[in-house]
């Protein structure tokens, strides 16, 4: 008899357990066959509801799986889907869900179709009904020439036949465009179809795709786009990547080029050399980076075999495009990091660009990382991975110095031999002493003043991860630390004191600065519209430039339409003199000839945040922004504004220095104990109820505590359970605790078996967070 494992697609806080289904022998009520992968309907609690299948074995009589009561058993309805993955989908979703102690159903939902899966609604008490997804394919309405085509001639006073006849005598059109153009004509069509003279094709139109022929078959084919003759280190990139794949045995390589050296061109031969071998590859980009420039790179190389997917696509596009990628007509995928999870089979190379960035861990169950997921896949598939970045994080640097597995090749230079822009650091401490009250430094204001008044472009960066707000001594720099952990006391407004999130230590706030008595302590945290006000009065004021130079602002708010930061681009594109002012998001993949300068207004700020990561942050962020300095002919320069001039992320960043920062950090991380010298988890417990969150998360930590005594061992610590930097979030009371294991061992397997014994309480929800990128 044919079994079923089957996920029940039902959101669940709890880590859930597949049910045992037996299957029909005639694959039950539908047309469709039951197989791993698919969506059936199943009995369940007294009602129907939806599941995925993800294993299917054959038991003899007597041979059930353990705890399965034959008795019991029931049977699956039938398929409601194609099969959205396959057996390695499942043993991928399985291995997620133990990986980041997430629940299986959320980890398998990751591999269905943009839009949706058939689903049970209630439609009135005690009555379910199956409703498919409102997302699917559409058809457009050609009209094609007939046999009768050639031959056909209309009679006289049938105009509009013989206008439409006439129109597909030119070439097959769709029905949409003959209406357009001679008003209704689905009863002229009718008559010319009976007789031979058109036929009517549905043809599956993709949404989002250019409508009209694909690529590939243009007049004279498709011509990729010229490839120029390698730099030395691209040449060892590619070689080394070759190599990788060719062992087939998931290595990984890491092009650690800096910023306009070309990586993006070792990518695409990498690809071209994985598909002549016959393999399929996977490029993840940060979503922010995914613009129609970034896209149309790939398309230009490898034509209408690209799909592509994001989330500021529509669903009815993703849709199009996963089921693309399903029709095994795409060869490279090109998306976010979920990107991973669309159904392209035969993978020979997964490249991640800019590697090092945080949103390539995902921030809901389930919590996966996709450098760590792309590792994992490759070595199923016997694929290579490539990382890129001119920032790599640091565990990846770590894990290049310490697995053979471990490739790291360096492109010291531009692709176009330009050096990197030079960085001034300017010291925004003595500027308040020397009597300035503005944001914008005596050097950056004059900066601004020759470059826009010579009609170029600056680009200036507001670094700001707005929520964590500290003190900070506008007299002298300094900002209060935590005596036992060495990183910023957070600043509550409530109550007036300041907090260690590590630690738990806590004091009033002071009114005067503790180390020179100014009473000048400011709090921290201006936004970018403040920023923008000042900016327009400052170049207002300026000669030579004026009211007439723009101001672009990106950040959350002026980008949340859609198409809205592409838009934002393309003003700033097309300006002559400009200023483009912006958060974090500006930092990446912007690639513009005539900006020859870029700011940075406050380069300390994320230095302040209470987390292990702020001054690897920090760092990559200024390095990442002056890379948009000064990349064709014009050479840039880069200001950068800070408190903390003598800071070593700060220092090692301007000279492009990365050792420097490394001897700095490492012995931090090292004694602090964090990663790359120890595996982290982070337990977040949540809910409306104060009381209540500290009540779970106490007992969470004795539990903790006794599961890594009688399991982990020695360097295994569980830490207080104390608030979250977000203390609140949008009402919500927010607690964590963190587990910290030896580097090599297994944290999740140790931590899992707690969690999946653990009872979920009805108002404060418990998630695990392995490897998380940030405590905050
Ligand atoms: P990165 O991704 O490392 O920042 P890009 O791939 O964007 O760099 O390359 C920067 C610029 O250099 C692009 O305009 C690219 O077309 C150009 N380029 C890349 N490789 C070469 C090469 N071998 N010779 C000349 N120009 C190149
Ligand atoms: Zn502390
Ligand atoms: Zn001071």
């Amino acid at each position: 008899m044919k079994l079923a494992s089957v996920i029940l697609d039902i959101p669940t806080q709890a880590l859930d357990a597949p049910y045992t289904y037996a299957v029909p022998v005639d694959d039950g009520e539908g047309d469709l066959s039951i197989e791993v992968g698919c969506a059936v309907l199943v009995p369940f609690g007294g009602r129907r509801a939806i599941g995925f299948v993800i294993g299917i074995g054959e038991h003899a009589e007597g041979d059930w799986p353990e705890g399965l009561d034959p008795a019991k058993l029931k049977g699956i309805v039938r398929a409601v889907s194609r099969p959205y993955f396959d057996e390695e989908g499942a043993a991928c979703a399985r291995w997620l869900s133990e990986r980041y102690i997430a629940p299986l159903s959320s980890c398998v939902r990751l591999f269905t179709p943009p839009g949706g899966v058939p689903r049970m609604v209630r439609a009135r008490e005690g009555y379910w009904r199956l409703e498919e997804p409102a997302v699917g394919e559409v058809d457009d309405r050609w009209v094609v020439p007939g046999p009768a085509l050639a031959q056909f001639e209309p009679r006289k006073n049938a105009v509009k036949q013989a206008s439409i006849v006439a129109a597909v005598r030119r070439g097959e059109l769709r029905v949409a465009e003959l209406a357009a153009e001679f008003g209704a004509v689905s009863g002229p069509l009718k008559t010319l179809e009976k007789q031979g003279v058109v036929r009517i094709e549905h043809r599956r139109r993709m949404r989002g795709m250019q409508p009209g022929e694909p690529l590939s078959e243009q007049a004279g084919g498709f011509t990729p786009s010229p490839k120029p003759p390698l730099t030395s280190g691209q040449a060892k990139a590619l070689a080394a990547i070759d190599a990788a794949r060719q062992r087939a045995a998931g290595e990984v390589v890491l092009v650690d080029g800096v910023t306009g050296s070309g990586k993006t061109e070792v990518y695409l031969q990498a690809i071209e050399a994985a598909l002549d071998a016959g393999r399929t590859a996977c490029v993840l980009v940060p979503e922010i980076s995914l613009t129609p420039q970034t896209v149309g790179r790939f398309r230009g190389r490898f034509g209408d075999t690209v799909a592509v997917m994001h989330s500021r696509m529509s669903q009815g596009e993703r849709f199009d495009q996963w089921d693309f990628i399903r029709s095994g007509q795409a060869r490279v995928v090109v998306g976010a990091r979920s990107a991973l999870f669309t159904p392209l089979t035969n993978l020979g190379l997964i490249v991640i660009d800019e590697e090092h960035e945080g949103s390539y861990k995902q921030d809901s169950a389930p919590r996966y990382h996709a450098r760590d997921v792309a590792v994992w896949m490759a070595r199923r598939a016997g694929a290579a991975v490539v990382l890129g970045s001119a920032t790599p994080s640091i565990e990846t640097l770590y894990a290049c110095a310490k697995d053979p597995t471990w490739h790291q090749v360096a492109l010291p230079e531009r692709a176009n031999g330009k050096p990197l822009p030079e960085v001034r650091v300017v010291d925004m401490a003595k500027e308040f002493s020397a009597g300035s009250r503005s944001m914008f430094s005596g050097a950056l204001s004059r900066a601004l003043a020759e470059e826009l008044s010579a009609g170029r472009k600056a680009v200036l960066l507001l670094n700001q991860r707005g929520f964590a707000k500290f003190l900070l001594c506008r007299e002298c720099g300094f900002v209060p630390e935590c005596p036992s952990c060495s990183t910023s006391l957070t600043y509550h407004e409530r109550g007036n004191f300041l907090i260690c999130h590590h630690c738990g230590y806590r004091v009033p706030a002071p009114s005067v600065c503790p180390e020179c008595g100014s009473p000048y302590l400011k709090k921290f945290g201006a936004g970018t519209q403040r920023v923008e006000a000042d900016l327009r009065v400052l170049l207002d004021e300026t000669p030579g430039v004026g009211p007439d130079v723009p101001i672009v602002r990106m950040d959350a708010d002026t980008t949340s339409g859609k198409g809205a930061h592409q838009r934002l681009l393309e003003e700033f594109a097309a300006a002559d003199a400009a200023v483009l002012l912006g958060t974090q998001m500006i930092a990446k993949g912007l690639d513009f000839e005539d900006v020859t300068l870029v700011g940075v207004i406050n380069a300390d700020t994320m230095l302040k945040l209470p987390d292990y990561r702020a001054a690897e942050r920090t760092f990559d962020l200024i390095e990442q922004v002056a890379g948009r300095a000064g990349r064709a002919e014009l050479p840039g320069r880069v200001l950068v504004q800070t408190y903390e001039a003598d800071a070593a992320p700060i220092r090692a960043a301007a000279a492009y220095d990365r050792a420097l920062f490394l001897r700095d950090e490492l012995p931090k991380r090292r004694l602090l104990g964090y990663p790359p010298y120890v595996s982290l988890a982070n337990v977040l417990v949540w809910g409306k109820d104060e009381p209540e969150v500290r009540r779970v998360a106490s007992g969470l930590q004795d539990e903790l505590e006794k599961a890594v005594r009688d399991f982990g061992g020695e360097g295994w610590s569980v830490l207080p359970a104390t608030p979250c930097v977000l203390a609140k979030l949008r009402g919500t009371y927010r607690w964590h605790i963190v587990v910290k294991a030896p580097i090599h061992a297994d944290i999740s397997s140790v931590l899992l078996p707690l969690f999946r014994h653990r009872k979920p309480e009805k108002d404060v929800n418990v998630a695990v967070d392995v490897d998380p990128d940030d405590l905050l």
